[in-house]
């Protein structure tokens, strides 16, 4: 059941964002979907920190069918997004300073040229629903139906992609561009 590569790509990943600067502390969460399992990270942990045990894989329904630890508290998130998008393998969820400081501040970021093609000239951002809850899977998963990533209100980002690889540089994109955004303003907001 265990599947060894893919337990190390994940804790690759999860190193790779924590020395990036992309989930600092505890924050973030990264899950893999192959057929039908699951594979996310544990609650509580470090990304910059993971073991290839610590992994969980959980059936659909959020089961675990393999590894002993408790999945991530987003699992839900993960998993709703998994049912309504048959083409995402791979999620990224991220509190990364920049992003999740426009979240916080209820600012939109703007959709960028290497964002998917979309109407909307921002980023689209959900309602804020505690950590953790249905309502926010709920709301994460319907708003990820037309687009690749989201920004949830007053928490941070989920970037999806066909795997977890795409899904990470889109997380890595989205911070980049809310901080050449803040950068910007800022500057623009000067008067020399
Ligand atoms: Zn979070």
């Amino acid at each position: 059941m265990m599947d060894y590569p893919l337990t190390v790509k994940i804790c690759e990943t999860g190193r790779h964002l924590y020395i990036k600067g992309l989930s600092p502390g505890k924050s973030g969460n990264i899950s893999v979907r192959s057929k039908d399992t699951v594979a996310i990270t544990p609650s509580e942990v470090s990304l910059g920190h993971l073991k290839v045990g610590e992994i969980v894989f959980v059936d659909m329904e959020g089961e675990i069918v393999a590894g002993g630890a408790k999945p991530s508290s987003e699992l839900k998130l993960h998993l709703d997004v998994y049912k309504k998008r048959d083409d995402v393998k791979g999620i990224v969820h991220t509190h990364s300073p920049y992003a999740t400081g426009f979240a916080m501040a209820g600012e939109r970021i703007e959709h960028v040229e290497g964002f998917r093609e979309g109407k909307n000239p921002f980023l689209k951002m959900v309602d804020y629903a505690p950590p953790g809850t249905g309502e926010l899977a709920t709301s994460a998963g319907d708003g990820l139906l037309e687009e690749d990533v989201i920004v949830l209100k007053n928490h941070g980002i989920v970037a999806t992609g066909k795997n977890l690889f795409e899904a990470t540089l889109l997380a890595e994109f989205v911070e980049e561009t809310a901080k050449t955004q803040f950068i910007s303003r800022v500057l623009g907001n000067i008067e020399i």
